[in-house]
């Protein structure tokens, strides 16, 4: 069945065969703290390998409405004056880990009712297709780096945010926390003031150097919107996606992205598209603080570091 699933997300019959034959089927391994991330497709970036070769280069000017637009020469300086040290400028054509491309799309899968339980299910589910929550997840192409395209900012490939989320790691450049019990910075957009304790999140973390391009480069938190906290637990809180009728099993119409708690009645009748985490043990984040620990030279290093992992290929 995976093998089947792999024929239709991928581009060309040719190209999976070989793919399949060499590769086998992917398992993102993840597990630390919920579950693995499971994928029956297995032409894989190179990225989703924490141990991969990350050989391939920055490319300035990448365009992207989100993050790629860094002005070269011109440093950055909080408007209040709130950071001690003067960022670097961050680099540009920089794609989030976690990110969209124009062909990592949604794939159309029939949907039927579940059999073993109220719900609904694919007409060729496999194992794969559910997290360990049982819910049932959106299926999404996921490719490599050379086959997906362009990047599409505003969007989010769910696989890779679920992947971060998992294993709380940074979703600009992927990397996995010096400890994975925390805590983990979270640097989200300033809509209603700090973070506050239980705050639900789809937002995976960042690290510290990622948080210094985030402000520069993310147009949701430029000009200062944004707050930043550490939190020292996130336990899965649900899922986000479009619900599915229990009597037609349509999508009902304005609930694309509706948050569903995992063991709700709404978890057997949605198709996920995100993990939502719970943030606990919260505490303000000092961003100038962990700046001005790092150092500006230090920053320069990782700023170059995660301009060469997350480069357009
Ligand atoms: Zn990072």
């Amino acid at each position: 069945m995976a093998e089947a699933w792999t024929y239709q997300a991928a581009p060309s019959h040719e190209a999976t065969g070989e793919e399949w034959t060499t590769q086998g089927i992917a398992v993102l391994t993840a597990g630390i703290v919920w579950d693995a991330v499971r994928v029956p497709y297995t032409p894989l970036g190179a990225d989703l390998d924490r141990h991969a070769d990350q050989g391939w280069r920055a490319r300035p000017g990448t365009p992207g409405p989100v993050m790629s637009s860094g002005v070269p020469g011109r440093h950055f300086r909080f408007d209040k004056g709130r950071f001690s040290i003067v960022l670097p400028p961050a680099p540009p054509g920089v794609v989030p880990y976690i990110a969209g491309w124009s062909e990592e799309r949604l794939l159309k899968c029939p949907i039927t009712r579940r059999r073993v339980a109220p719900g609904i299910a694919y007409v060729d589910e496999t194992p794969y297709d559910r997290d360990s929550f049982g819910v049932l997840w959106a299926r999404y192409a996921l490719r490599p780096k050379q086959r997906r395209g362009t990047p599409q900012l505003r969007n989010v490939h769910p696989y890779r945010q679920r992947r971060a989320m998992l294993n709380m790691m940074c979703q600009v450049c992927s990397r996995t926390p010096p400890d994975p019990h925390g805590p983990h910075l979270f640097l989200l957009r300033d809509s209603c003031g700090a973070v506050r304790e239980g705050e639900r999140t789809t937002s995976p973390p960042v690290c510290v150097p990622c948080a210094a391009i985030s402000i520069q480069l993310c147009r949701a938190l430029r000009g200062g919107r944004f707050v930043a906290a550490w939190a020292r637990r996130v336990p899965a809180w649900g899922v986000v996606g479009p619900l599915h009728h229990p009597v037609t099993l349509r999508a009902v119409p304005g609930c694309q992205m509706e948050q569903v708690k995992y063991g709700s009645q709404w978890a057997l009748w949605v198709r996920a598209a995100r993990t939502m985490g719970e943030l606990r043990d919260v505490t303000a984040a000092d961003l100038d603080r962990e700046f001005a620990a790092l150092g500006r030279d230090r920053l320069e290093e990782e700023f170059a570091r995660v301009a060469e992992l997350t480069a357009v290929a």
